[in-house]
């Protein structure tokens, strides 16, 4: 009996693997064809200064309209991305749509910065980093507008070649932000001597915030390390007003979430931004 439950369980874990092995193929495939078809979206989470409540900027999320699943997050699909190498194109649309996002920003007077995600494996195609100023420039965007967000793990792993890139972006007026700090492994001394603006921390030092004087104590060392080598600190993941204080009290600069908001796309995102204007006006 116990041999039978074995078998089916054994059937029914290949049965499994077969269905996330054709899943993955035909995301794969599928994949190939959301830029071409016009299925990407990039949906915009506000950052707010926690000193004056001001909206100072935005990250941009992509999100896949797949024409059976419906709205797709990127965790299901990214990492396929980057390892079949269809994150190049779909790292070039990402950079393109912010060019075009900043420059509606832009004509319509707003001067906020537009943060967005960059993969690894971009850095791999040598003209990365001179087709994005060419991008930008094409837009008449300023570099001044534009954040680029490598993770920890994926910056410890950047070339001498890759870091002197990110620098020179940088001197030309680029921020640049580590995300998801916290989870890697991360080398100190290349923390200090990375050319950097912000790092934000991940979603796992934030959750127990409120509940826990230990996550408390973890958080605040990390953000004196990270003020300490001159970065200014952003939280992200923020749900709840308790977390905001705790932060702001800790001297976190920035935060992003569900608290304030949840990424929007442009539309209800531009409508979101001038209420919350309104509102950083009144408090200010
Ligand atoms: P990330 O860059 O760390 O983005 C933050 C994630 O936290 C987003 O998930 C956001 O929707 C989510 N989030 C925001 N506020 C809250 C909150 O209050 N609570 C919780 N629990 N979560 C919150 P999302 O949009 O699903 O994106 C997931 C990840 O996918 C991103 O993590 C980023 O690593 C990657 N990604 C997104 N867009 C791009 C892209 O254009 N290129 C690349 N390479 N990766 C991207
Ligand atoms: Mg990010
Ligand atoms: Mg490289
Ligand atoms: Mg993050």
């Amino acid at each position: 009996r116990a041999k039978q439950r074995g078998g089916g369980q054994h059937y029914l874990f290949s049965d499994k693997l077969a269905l996330e092995h054709q899943s993955r193929i035909e995301i794969e495939t599928a994949l190939t064809d959301a830029v071409p078809r016009d299925q990407l979206r990039i949906a915009l989470q506000p950052q707010v200064n926690l000193a004056t409540g001001e909206v100072t900027g935005a990250e941009a999320l992509i999100r896949w309209h797949h024409p059976r699943d419906g709205i797709r997050s990127p965790s299901s699909f990214i990492p396929i991305a980057e390892q079949t190498g269809i994150i190049a194109e779909i790292g070039d649309w990402v950079v393109t749509e912010a060019a075009s996002i900043l420059a509606g920003w832009q004509r319509d007077g707003i001067k906020r910065r537009l943060a967005f995600n960059v993969s690894p494996r971009q850095l791999d195609r040598v003209d990365f980093f001179s087709r994005l100023r060419q991008t930008f420039f094409d837009q008449g965007v300023p570099l001044s507008m534009v954040e680029l967000e490598f993770t920890e793990s994926a910056a410890m792993q950047c070339s001498e070649g890759d870091l002197a890139e990110i620098a020179a972006l940088r001197s030309e007026g680029a921020s640049i932000a580590i995300d998801d700090f916290g989870t890697g492994y991360s080398n100190i001394a290349r923390l200090r001597s990375m050319p950097l603006d912000r790092v934000k921390l991940d979603p796992s030092l934030i959750s127990d915030l409120d509940s826990s004087e230990q996550a408390r104590v973890v958080v605040q060392a990390v953000v004196e390390l990270i003020k300490g080598v001159g970065c200014e600190v952003v939280a992200e993941a923020v749900e709840t007003v308790a977390q905001a204080d705790i932060l702001r009290a800790m001297g976190c600069h920035t935060i992003q979430g569900y608290v304030f908001a949840e990424p929007m796309y442009q539309d209800e995102y531009q409508a979101w931004t001038v209420g919350a204007d309104r509102h950083a006006r009144s408090v200010a």
